[in-house]
């Protein structure tokens, strides 16, 4: 019998479409716990200014105060002709009280004189397991549209067109964008890490 040995670690998030989507790229002995499984039910603090630290930021303070293996994801819209806006900022961009709808009429507006409309995802994870600290990255390089397509996704997917792709995120399935897209590059090199140093 080769039954492998269950780990348990918790995905510093409270979106369940974040937390069933990672949790199928997982294999099946790796559990995830949410936030709220754990009964941390506070906003946890996004004070950096980068991507990469505010993934830090989650992992630390379930550290910190809850003892525990975390991993935690935070992701960035970078336009280039809007010298890397919204970056860090892409969840309020357009302001306390944003929507995906108003962030994208912000970037659509901003664009409007740009020739240049290369943009790119940027996901960083970060990871505390078993005192050792990481982080993956998962890039998708592409433009933005001069108009909102397709229905599917969220956030920014309906004006993102990945490079070589004809679909924009919001257009094509699932699948294709987790293969092309940023956040499923860098689940899979910690899923890649997990096989290689806490799996065998
Ligand atoms: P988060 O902090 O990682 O949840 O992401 C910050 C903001 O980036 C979100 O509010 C979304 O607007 C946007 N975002 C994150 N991931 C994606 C994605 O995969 N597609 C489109 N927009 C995204």
């Amino acid at each position: 019998m080769n039954e492998k040995k269950e780990h348990t670690l918790v995905f510093a998030t409270n979106n369940p479409n974040k937390l069933k989507e990672v949790q199928l790229l997982l294999p099946s002995h790796i559990k995830l716990l949410s936030l709220k499984d754990i009964n941390c039910l506070e906003d946890i603090p996004e004070t950096a200014h980068t991507i990469e630290g505010n993934a830090i930021l989650k992992v630390e303070w379930v550290k910190s105060h809850y003892k525990l293996d975390c991993f935690a994801d935070d992701t960035g819209l970078e336009v280039d002709a809007l010298g890397g806006s919204p970056g860090v900022y892409s969840a309020r961009y357009s302001g306390d009280n944003a929507t995906s709808d108003k962030n994208i009429d912000k970037v659509l507006h901003n664009l409007k004189l740009a020739e240049d409309r290369s943009a790119r995802f940027k996901t960083v994870i970060a990871m505390t397991f078993k005192g050792t600290d990481s982080l993956f990255e998962g890039i998708c390089e592409g433009s933005i549209t001069n108009f909102r397509r397709g229905e599917k996704g969220f956030g920014y997917d309906p004006i993102f067109l990945p490079t070589e792709s004809t679909q924009t995120f919001a257009e094509m399935p699932l699948e294709e964008k987790s293969r092309v897209g940023h956040r499923g590059k860098a689940m899979r090199l910690l899923i890649e890490y997990f096989s290689q140093y806490i799996l065998k």
